[in-house]
């Protein structure tokens, strides 16, 4: 790992020529007898809704500390004894709270990470133990703070060099759309024939025309075709694609003829309490959520104070989400229930995005069945559940947003 036939001036050109670059390539090598402690051995970032998320994976448990600072807004964080090891720090993600990131070697072997930020942040830094596979992780999660603007704040204070932001840095909004059922899965079957999973595909490519043409607003459809994808493939590909919202299509069905009217559905408690031990029990969840690390089952605590923070978080948005376009939507027919269901369907449990289930009407009741096969009622649902992502958005667009900005 060490290079010690290295000239050390060598060294400090190299070093010289890539601090202020976060996406250069640092391969820095110890000075003579003092070896580093530890090595910073990968670097990842993530872009969460509320927080951007940098992991740093090292070689053991290392010491270190870390201060903001004002005017610009900093986060330094300072490792003893520790050295990047050929890290390339990803570039900030985009509608970050971050920046860029520059490193540097303080009295020779200690590392200093500063985090250039746009805003004020009250950071949070937890050490994870290894496990799985994976060392020790430094997760520095770096919150965007809805009380600090990004460009007001540029603005207002004098003493900043003001930045334009051009309209092109701010990102969509991605909307999940995920009509039900599928393929080999018809769903729920009317008295007439009609398949569940032809209506949700209906109304979900009416839905996704529609937040194609509002600005700020990307779809992503977890299906287009009449096809079988399991339920965890669904919240994959909204993972996938980073999606801010995630909404399923379906149509209900009862044994009773009667039961009539349309419902929307938020995950129960329950149904999170239980994802909640399923993440912990999967590899592949853990290291998504996480942010490419993964959380060693050593250290329960820590990612399950994780996982619940975020949990409670997208639950509570999801349920003002839900309301929403219930709302809207018994503004143009009859509700089922006039209050967000909640339970435990396994489309819902994406502990980071906020997601509901809309239950188009009862394709089981003639009538219902009958309407559910009108373009005109296929776009009346459409149109409401657009609805209630606007009213939605319109109190808490994320910062770095385009749809903030319009
Ligand atoms: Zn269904």
């Amino acid at each position: 790992m060490f290079d010690n036939s290295s000239n050390p001036w060598d060294r400090r050109k190299f070093l010289g020529a890539v601090l202020g670059s976060s996406s250069a390539v640092f391969g820095l090598v110890a000075p003579d007898k003092v070896l580093a402690a530890r090595l910073i051995n990968t670097a990842t970032n993530y872009r969460h809704a509320d927080y951007t998320r940098y992991v740093f994976g090292v070689n053991g448990p290392l010491d270190y500390k870390s201060f903001t600072l004002d005017n610009p807004s900093r986060l330094v964080v300072d490792l003893t004894q520790t050295e990047m090891n050929r890290v390339n720090i990803p570039p900030a993600p985009a509608g970050s709270i971050v920046s860029d990131v520059r490193v540097g070697v303080r009295d020779g072997y200690n590392l200093r990470i500063v985090f250039d930020l746009k805003a004020p942040v009250n950071p949070r830094l937890i050490l994870l133990p290894p496990g799985d596979g994976q060392g020790y992780r430094l997760v520095v999660d770096l919150p965007h703070d809805k009380a600090t603007t990004l460009v007001a704040r540029d603005v207002a204070d004098p003493d900043s060099k003001p930045k334009i932001q051009t309209q092109s840095t701010f990102r969509d909004l991605v909307i999940a759309i995920d009509p039900g059922h599928g393929g080999k899965d018809p769903g729920a079957i009317g008295h007439r024939g009609t398949k569940e999973k032809h209506i949700a595909l209906d109304i979900g490519r009416r839905l996704r025309d529609m937040v194609a043409a509002t600005p700020g607003l990307k779809p992503v459809m977890t299906r287009d075709s009449d096809k079988f994808i399991h339920l965890r493939g669904r919240t994959a590909i909204a993972r996938n694609a980073k999606a801010d919202l995630f909404i399923s299509v379906h149509s209900d069905a009862f044994r009773v003829t009667s039961a009539r009217g349309a419902s929307v559905f938020c995950l129960s408690q329950h149904g999170a309490t239980s994802e909640a031990a399923r993440w912990m029990a999967n590899r592949e969840n853990e290291a998504d959520f996480v942010g490419g690390a993964s959380i060693s089952d050593h250290d329960q605590d820590v990612a399950s104070v994780l996982l619940d923070l975020s949990q409670t978080k997208t639950l509570e948005n999801s349920l003002d989400f839900g309301h929403r376009v219930l709302g809207q939507i018994g503004d143009i027919t009859d509700l089922h229930s006039r209050r967000v269901q909640q339970a435990g369907f396994v489309v819902l449990k994406s502990p980071d995005i906020p997601s509901i289930l809309v239950e188009s009407a009862f394709i089981s009741n003639p009538q219902e069945e009958a309407r559910l096969r009108t373009a005109a009622y296929q776009k009346e649902i459409a149109r409401s559940i657009l609805d209630g992502i606007n009213t939605y958005y319109a109190e808490r667009a994320p910062e770095g947003t385009r749809y903030a900005m319009l």
